[in-house]
């Protein structure tokens, strides 16, 4: 066996884990006493028009082209529609061969970090981060440097990430909207980054991918802008996933969009696409392909994000939480009132109340609040949270 393999398959998720728990404490106690944030699962339905869709493909295509695998970077139709969205909502000069369907955004990302990395390159990632990225890029056969967080406003400390890049650095993933904080990054923030790593490029004679990881791109709430990375930087990879958006999580469909303007990008795209090949990807799942094709301009429902969200900081700072406000997702990470996020999660856990300790994502001392759940279970954890306070006041 490959002895690294064998430790990811047997880590155990910290997140899984809680999920797991809540699920055997729900057997004993009853599942409305059980308040689970742990998983980021999206709780509202996807669009009536996604499975109108299905329905109207099942009926009215060749089962054997529906069902049959498509060329390797995706059905030429459905990237061709989603371009034209992306032409139409961004700006952008987007072509269907620009576009690589991906299971996932995971599986984009994984493309991207294999495609571009040669062994002990060098992939610059900000805390708090999604914590698949290590395995992705520890997989790729580069070395991840982590950006220290910047726990004040969730942007970036550019003095850290200044003594972070190096001749090695390959690629910089930005999470924005990000999971776990909730932080969407401000255009002046991205610009910086832009004119930084542009900087770096001319002085160190090779480009510097800018990786923006953007699933919950369309979960922003009122007022807060995402700027568009391939507008801001040419050499910009996008890794994209409906997992949020249409609220399709288990169905497994997203892309990589190599710009036009990345350096060389017919061999960039060739090299994601050689990357999914590498791993036995190719052909995202052929039925929601077609389906992402026709449904690329909606989302769900997502207004019940924002109202959770509102309703989390406005009572949990009423109790003496700080919490930073989110820009978007359905994450809240305040601190932890204890130091130690592992300690303040377990006691959160003896009143069957389930947050994840923040030194998984990079960022000790906070804890993260997955509020994809029914406003009524925020409603009922109200006094749970209360009661955790309370503990910390005597
Ligand atoms: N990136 C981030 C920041 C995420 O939070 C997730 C999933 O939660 C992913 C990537 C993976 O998304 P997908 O389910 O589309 O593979």
């Amino acid at each position: 066996m490959n002895e690294q393999m064998l430790q990811y398959g047997r880590a155990r998720s910290v997140i899984r884990e809680l999920f797991e728990y809540g699920n055997q404490r729900a057997a004993v106690v009853g599942r409305e006493k059980v308040y689970d944030f742990s998983l980021g699962n999206p709780s509202v339905a996807p669009p009536p028009q996604v499975n109108d869709t299905i329905r109207r493909l099942l009926d009215e295509t060749d089962p054997c082209l529906l069902h049959g695998y498509t060329s390797a970077p995706g059905d030429p139709v459905a990237r061709g529609q989603i371009a034209a969205s992306l032409r139409r909502r961004f700006g952008v000069d987007c072509t269907a061969d620009q576009l690589y369907l991906t299971a996932g955004a995971a599986a984009a990302l994984s493309c991207c970090l294999l495609g571009l990395c040669e062994p002990g390159d060098e992939v610059v990632v900000f805390a708090p981060y999604f914590p698949e990225y290590q395995v992705f890029i520890h997989t790729a056969g580069a070395v991840m440097k982590l950006v220290p967080p910047e726990t004040e406003n969730f942007q970036i400390d550019f003095d850290a990430l200044e003594g972070l890049l190096s001749p090695k650095t390959r690629a910089v993933i930005v999470n924005s909207p990000n999971n776990p904080s909730g932080a969407v990054y401000t255009r002046a923030t991205l610009e910086r980054l832009a004119a930084l790593l542009e900087d770096r490029q001319n002085r160190w004679g090779h480009p510097i991918y800018l990786i923006s990881d953007e699933p919950y791109r369309e979960i922003a709430f009122a007022g807060v802008e995402v700027p568009y990375l391939p507008k801001l930087y040419d050499n910009t990879l996008v890794c994209y996933s409906w997992s949020k958006s249409l609220s399709l999580p288990g169905e497994r469909i997203g892309y990589v969009y190599v710009p036009g303007s990345v350096e060389d990008s017919e061999a960039v795209y060739a090299a994601v696409a050689g990357a999914g090949r590498a791993l036995g990807y190719v052909c995202a799942p052929s039925l929601l392909q077609r389906v992402a094709g026709a449904c690329c301009d909606m989302t769900a429902d997502l207004s019940v994000y924002e109202e959770n969200a509102k309703l989390l900081v406005t009572e949990l700072t009423k109790m003496g939480y700080r919490c930073p406000v989110p820009g978007g997702t359905f994450y809240l990470f305040p601190q932890s009132l204890e130091p130690d996020d592992e300690a303040f999660s377990n006691a959160a856990r003896e009143l069957d109340l389930l947050l994840v300790p923040g030194r998984g994502f990079g960022c000790p001392g906070h804890v993260r609040i997955a509020f994809c759940v029914p406003t009524e279970r925020i409603e009922r954890s109200l006094p749970v949270f209360a009661k955790l306070a309370g503990r910390y006041k005597r």
